[in-house]
């Protein structure tokens, strides 16, 4: 298995893994590279749903042929609409949903997750999210846009309610130069 405390990405795949079976529907909110969505169809299998959303063209050929070359194309809607927009696409209850926020890993790093629709974002995600279902969000806060990014997210995670949800923040505490962090929300 991944070495899950190297890193918040690792982290996620860990606690996802531990939430998500055959057969599931889940959510990749973030397609990028497709690492995630591999990861997603590993975990739901023939029988499952993954469906992954970006922004990019690119994304979305990057995780086209990332699928393809594992044999896993199959079982996976890839959409190429901004995350805001899943209720278009998603029409029954999910048991995961991934964020991996900020820009594509060897791509343009202009092209970056924003505040206003992240929030929108995870807000539809609670909302598709079936009872101990989970959020995972990792949050990069390294670049100027990122730290806007991290306060609002944050602003708007803390005032989920307690009696219906479970928020964690995930912290590498001895890491310098703003680590990535996870955050965590379970549905009750
Ligand atoms: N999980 C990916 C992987 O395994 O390679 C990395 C994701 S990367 C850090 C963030 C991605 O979010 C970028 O590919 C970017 O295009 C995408 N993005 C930015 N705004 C978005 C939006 N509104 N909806 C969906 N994706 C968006």
């Amino acid at each position: 298995g991944a070495k899950y405390l190297t890193k918040a990405t690792n982290l996620a795949k860990h606690i996802i893994s531990a939430v998500v079976q055959e057969g599931d529907t889940v959510i990749d909110a973030t397609m990028g590279n497709g690492n995630d969505t591999l990861y997603l169809r590993k975990m739901v299998g023939n029988t499952g749903k993954v469906i992954a959303f970006d922004i990019q063209e690119k994304a979305i050929e990057n995780t086209k042929k990332l699928l393809q070359s594992f044999h896993m194309a199959d079982a996976v809607e890839l959409i190429h609409d901004g995350h805001e927009n899943m209720d278009l696409y998603v029409f029954q209850e999910v048991s995961a949903v991934m964020f991996n926020l900020g820009y594509l890993p060897k791509g343009d790093h202009h092209i970056v997750t924003k505040p206003d629709t992240t929030i929108i974002a995870i807000e539809k995600a609670l909302s598709l999210l079936k009872r101990n279902g989970i959020i995972t969000i990792a949050v990069y806060h390294g670049h100027e846009e990122g730290m806007i990014e991290k306060d609002q997210v944050l602003a708007y995670a803390t005032t989920l309610d307690q009696n219906q949800f479970h928020v964690l923040r995930l912290d590498f505490i001895n890491q310098k130069n703003n680590p990535p962090f996870l955050l965590v929300i379970e549905k009750k």
